[in-house]
């Protein structure tokens, strides 16, 4: 269980749980660290009151935001580790709360996300990722890896194929064989070649429209290698040519404020890999406060600015 007891948390509207945990990584491990890492990069404290400078929303306190601190799991042991996770995640929801976790590799988005629709039922799962994450096992013949959580959420029953959406996918994985079953499943992937066509406003606004269409709870998941290798260096699998910080800081404000997220994670985060001045924790320090930030905007019922 978490460092914190639920029954200690009072009733927070939104619960920050740490996974750390990389036996899923095919290629550099690291990510165990991405928790301690994402909140050291907070350096102006976690003392519940951090206003948004363009809303003037303190989503920590709108929300009621309680960082429950890192799982323990057992180093190694992949199937434990992602059942605790599950089981931590779905005693969140049942709480009445909104669980963000912190990876972690992308493996724990499976037990995550599973948990998460048991106790909302449909979801749709928005994932922003250089990688599709529908491997059917990992390069090692695992089944449970940070390439697989995809595929598994599909064929286990847990999220509908067709209501997934992937944004900023791009590179040379997977082949075309897992592609061909991707779409026979329904999901919706948009590669960095189509936003650079389009433009993200476009696509994110089809996005929206094809996740939520008779779907009212969403995932959220935010791989940081979505973002280009030259803003967010420190992560275990990283992909030339992808979206700027700031888009995905805007983006995402905006998806939180359009869209019930019942539950989201921000994972990859792997700071062995960082640049100097901690670049990509830093990021993912701030991607959770504008997913907070977005969901206070809906709690409030304000009108955005700075749309992507
Ligand atoms: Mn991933
Ligand atoms: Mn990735």
């Amino acid at each position: 269980m978490p460092a914190r007891p639920l029954d200690d948390l009072g009733d927070p509207g939104v619960v920050i749980l740490g996974a750390p945990f990389d036996w899923g990584a095919s290629y550099r491990p690291g990510a165990r660290f991405g928790p301690k890492a994402i909140r050291d990069a907070g350096y102006l404290g976690f003392d519940g009151y951090r206003p948004h400078l363009p809303t003037g929303i303190d989503a920590l306190g709108v929300l009621g935001v309680v960082d429950a601190g890192d799982l323990n799991l057992p180093v190694g042991y992949i199937e434990q580790s992602l059942d605790h996770i599950a089981d931590a995640v779905e005693g969140v929801c049942r709480h009445g709360s909104i669980p963000i976790v912190l990876g972690g590799d992308h493996a724990i988005t499976f037990p995550n996300a599973r948990a998460v629709a048991a106790v909302h039922g449909d979801i749709a799962l928005v994932h922003f990722d250089a990688h599709a994450d529908t491997g059917d096992q990992s390069a090692s013949g695992m089944p449970l890896s940070h390439g697989t959580p995809m595929r598994r959420l599909i064929e286990s029953g847990a999220v509908a194929g067709h209501r997934f959406v992937q944004i900023g996918l791009r590179g040379y994985w997977p082949g075309p064989e897992t592609v061909t079953w991707m779409q026979e499943q329904g999901m919706r992937s948009y590669l960095m070649r189509d936003i650079g066509e389009r433009g993200l406003r476009a696509v994110v606004d089809e996005a929206v429209d094809y996740a939520t269409d008779g779907a009212d709870a969403v995932f959220l998941s935010v791989d940081i290698d979505v973002v280009d290798p030259s803003m967010a260096p420190g992560t275990g699998t990283p992909e030339p040519g992808g979206l700027t910080s700031r888009e995905l800081l805007d983006t995402l404000r905006r998806l939180a404020r359009e869209l019930n997220i019942v539950g989201a994670d921000v994972v990859e985060v792997a700071p062995a890999y960082d640049g100097p001045g901690e670049t990509t924790a830093l990021l993912a320090n701030r991607v959770v406060l504008d997913i907070l930030n977005g969901m206070a905007e809906r709690r409030l019922g304000v009108a955005g600015d700075n749309l992507p």
